[in-house]
């Protein structure tokens, strides 16, 4: 009946020509994959690697910052209703590993999308004398996905996940992600060889440690006011010290991190008579940029261009 009538309804615009365009049409909604994942850049490779054969949910809100996330009931309903949730790595979302007991795993698949990924110590990538909040939890670095070749990893795994949940999709999504990890590869290139006649290779960031990853992908010297999670303020030691080196190199730019006010680079700003230049981490979106649908390649390409300046590639 539905169906007739659909048929009537353009019958009758087709004299308008409203019908007259054939689209591809989407899978329907009953029949798509149903992915919750953690973060953006799972999200956003989600959906590249599924494009409308599955339906693809963000967990944190736009605009949340994530290493403080604790999930709520509604959360765990929504993972419930999903065939695939997505997590980073259990020392970026601690939460995901707890919450494994409410979750229906024999209709649920939950991924771990880091295996096989490049992990990184935080300890050693954030030694401080000062830093007596040390918590185990943050032994690993968990910001993964900034080395791109990681990224990757990530990739493949989401995709190997997407395949086995909805086998008779499995060449598409693999196929998929090829052409999106070629993206990935060719943005780790033009970073190599962007980044590589950068003058100055201190890269100092008024936020938490989030680019140990890209640092040591590219060769640059990375410190930042704070440790791997954003919820310990640095000591007036720390900060002195971060002071002293933007002198010692003559740096003429901090860099803020996103989603929460940039006191930090503000500080050491206006300690020094230097500028401040966003740097976006990704983890997670403003509500404007979600709106925007901005993706994790396009905030990296935005990154570099403040790297090239920052840094004083031109
Ligand atoms: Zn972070």
């Amino acid at each position: 009946m539905k169906q007739l009538f659909v048929t009537l309804f353009c019958a009758t615009l087709l004299l308008t020509g409203a019908c007259s365009r054939q689209e591809p049409a989407p899978a329907p909604a009953a029949q798509r994959l149903k992915v919750v994942t953690t973060l953006f850049p799972l999200y956003d490779f989600a959906r590249n690697i599924g494009a409308d054969l599955v339906e693809v949910n963000l967990l944190l809100p736009p605009g949340v910052e994530p290493h403080s996330f604790d999930p709520q009931p509604d959360d765990i309903l929504r993972i419930n209703r999903a065939d695939l949730f997505v997590y980073t790595h259990p020392a970026m979302e601690p939460w995901a590993v707890r919450v494994a007991s409410a979750i229906d795993t024999a209709r649920v698949k939950i991924i771990d999308a880091s295996a096989g990924a490049k992990l990184r110590q935080a300890t050693a990538a954030y030694p401080q004398a000062d830093d007596h909040d040390h918590r185990h939890d943050e032994a690993i670095d968990p910001h993964l996905w900034l080395d791109f070749s990681n990224a990757e990893v990530m990739v493949d795994n989401l995709a190997v996940a997407m395949a086995a949940a909805d086998p008779a999709h499995h060449d598409t999504y693999l196929a998929n992600a090829r052409s999106y990890r070629e993206q990935l590869a060719a943005l780790d290139e033009k970073y190599r060889s962007t980044l590589a006649g950068c003058p100055n290779k201190v890269l100092l960031h008024g936020g938490h440690f989030a680019f140990g990853y890209l640092a040591a992908r590219y060769g640059l010297d990375y410190r930042a006011a704070a440790a791997v999670s954003p919820d310990a303020e640095p000591t007036p030691t720390r900060m002195a010290d971060l002071v002293r080196q933007m002198r010692a190199n003559n740096l003429r730019y901090v860099f803020s991190e996103e989603l929460v006010a940039p006191r930090l680079a503000e500080t050491l700003a206006r300690e020094t008579g230097a500028a401040i230049l966003p740097l976006n981490a990704a983890h997670n979106l403003s509500r404007e940029e979600f709106a925007g649908g901005v993706s994790f390649i396009a905030l990296m390409e935005r990154n570099l261009t403040n790297l090239v300046t920052g840094l004083g590639c031109q």
